[in-house]
């Protein structure tokens, strides 16, 4: 290991295929990113083209190499993160893919999840798997495929392969071609067990799958395989698999029962870290993997607010309210506050605590001396009052008060928005020196791997707070504020109950 001075993380994501260069304290060295196509066959239908995502996964992570400027012998592990819950099946002679890749948001397999429901198998999914039964997870995805190209048969003689983004890139980028997939990936599929940690039989009967397709599941900090070797020239070892939030979770540090990050993106994904006992939420949060080390599970509540930043491109491209998205703090800054004004961006219904799939956008509180700022203010703190929702139910669920919240994503990077979050929490929000943390996360897994640290607490050395925003609004105040959200949010869902 004396030469070994880099980890690379190849996250490969919903828009794109990027690929990080760290040096082994977790700093940054280099990183690229390459686009691909998003194919939309009909309405609400989502798919990639897996040349696309091998292409471009490639060609990243030989560009930032090459930006890097370093030796690809000294980088001493790759980990893989990865989009979730899309669904590959390729011939496992050939590897050739036999459809496209169907995308998580791809809402064509509802029909079958409305069947599973009204069988009843919703209760038991839910205890096995974590999840909510939903055309979201990998499971029906691949039921609608094995259908579709009527291949059942050949399946079941083994002659098919079924993987998400991580089993294909780990068998088309690892020598020997792996068939294999992680304990955080695996739990997305909704055929997973989370408590006996193996595929399940009776969730593979209820959809129909054969065993036989499916990848051996293994722990998220694992070495694979070696990378071939025409991709780099040398012989690097593939040290991790790891769903992208699961990835966030442990590049933020997340390391201790109650600890929590929020990602500020398009959308924004909470996840805490449930400890090692499986726990079903009582507000509707998911129940899914941490990680898995050494066969041992961690367990995380998930819960996703669906309008975080895409609230704010809202207000700039169909509202013209604003012209950039980080123009929303300086013009939300030229208010004190909204005028008690509230948005309620329910605009594809409400998620957990609520789950309301009937609500729909709603602003209140307006008075005639109401303006522009007010309600871009409204909006961006709308982001913080559904992350606080989240943030609530954990804890209660989890029975730990968190002490802080740690964020990243784009949105994060609106300090307005996080001083606000901190206030509404009343605990520290603290944002990490490396945003990247999905990357940093797969690269430090992959460090754990290969044994360039010896345990979590030598892989936290590389977080490191760069800014913490601490709470300083006033107790009367926060529940003011908190009570009237929670009058905007029962107007939201009273007007979808009059439907
Ligand atoms: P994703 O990974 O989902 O594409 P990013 O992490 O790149 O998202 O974050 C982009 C989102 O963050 C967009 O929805 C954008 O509107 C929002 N955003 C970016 N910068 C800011 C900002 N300064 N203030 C508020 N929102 C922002």
């Amino acid at each position: 290991m004396m030469n070994k001075r880099y980890l690379v993380a190849l996250d490969q994501g919903t828009t794109s295929s990027r690929a990080v260069v760290f040096t082994l304290e977790g700093h940054m060295v280099a990183s690229a990113a390459q686009e691909f196509p998003q194919h939309y066959p009909q309405p609400g239908w989502v798919e990639h083209d897996p040349a696309d995502i091998l292409s471009t996964q490639i060609e990243s992570l030989r560009a930032a190499v090459r930006k890097a400027d370093i030796n690809p012998a000294e980088i001493a592990a790759i980990g893989i993160t990865n989009q979730r819950e899309t669904t590959f099946i390729w011939d496992r002679e050939t590897g050739v893919c036999l459809h496209n890749a169907i995308v998580w948001q791809c809402r064509r397999t509802a029909p079958i999840v409305d069947d599973l429901i009204a069988k009843g198998f919703g209760p038991m999914i839910r205890e096995k798997t974590g999840l909510v039964a939903d055309a979201y997870f990998s499971g029906t995805k691949l039921k609608w495929l094995l259908d579709e190209m009527n291949v059942r048969h050949r399946a079941k003689k083994g002659e098919i392969c079924f993987g998400t983004v991580d089993s294909f890139l780990a068998w088309h980028l690892v020598e020997g071609h792996p068939h294999v997939t992680d304990a955080t990936n695996a739990g997305r599929t909704m055929l997973f067990n989370l408590h006996t940690q193996e595929w399940d039989d009776e969730l593979l009967r209820m959809l129909d799958i054969p065993k036989e397709m499916l990848p051996q599941v293994i722990d998220t900090a694992q070495v694979i395989g070696d990378l071939r070797e025409d991709l780099l020239g040398v012989k690097i070892p593939v040290a991790a698999l790891v769903g992208d939030q699961h990835a966030a979770l442990f590049g933020q540090a997340c390391f201790r029962q109650g600890d929590v990050k929020n990602t500020y993106g398009t959308g924004c994904f909470m996840l805490m870290n449930a400890g090692e006992e499986f726990r079903l939420s009582k507000s509707g949060l998911l129940t899914t993997m941490a990680w898995r080390l050494n066969g041992k599970p961690t367990y995380a509540f998930e819960g996703s607010v669906f309008m975080g930043g895409a609230t704010i491109q809202w207000l700039r491209d169909e509202m013209h309210m604003i012209s950039t998205a980080a123009e929303s703090e300086a013009v939300a800054a030229s208010v004190g506050d909204t005028g008690g004004v509230y948005l309620v961006p329910a605009f594809t219904g409400l998620g957990a605590p609520y789950w309301n799939m009937y609500t729909r956008g709603t602003l209140v509180g307006m008075t005639r001396g109401t303006g522009r700022a007010h309600i871009v203010r409204a909006a961006l703190e709308s982001i913080a009052y559904q992350s606080r929702d989240l943030f609530a139910s954990m804890a209660r669920d989890c029975g730990i008060d968190s002490m802080a919240l740690r964020v990243d994503g784009g949105a994060s990077a609106n300090q307005l928005l996080m001083q606000f979050q901190a206030d509404l929490l009343n605990v520290p929000v603290q944002r990490p020196a490396v945003l990247e943390t999905t990357a940093l996360g797969a690269a430090l897994l992959a460090g754990l791997a290969v044994g360039i640290y010896s345990d979590l607490q030598e892989t936290a050395s590389g977080w490191h707070v760069a800014d913490t925003f601490a709470p300083h609004m006033d107790e009367t105040t926060r529940q003011e504020k908190i009570h009237g959200w929670r009058r905007a949010v029962d107007a939201a869902l009273h007007w979808a109950e009059e439907r």
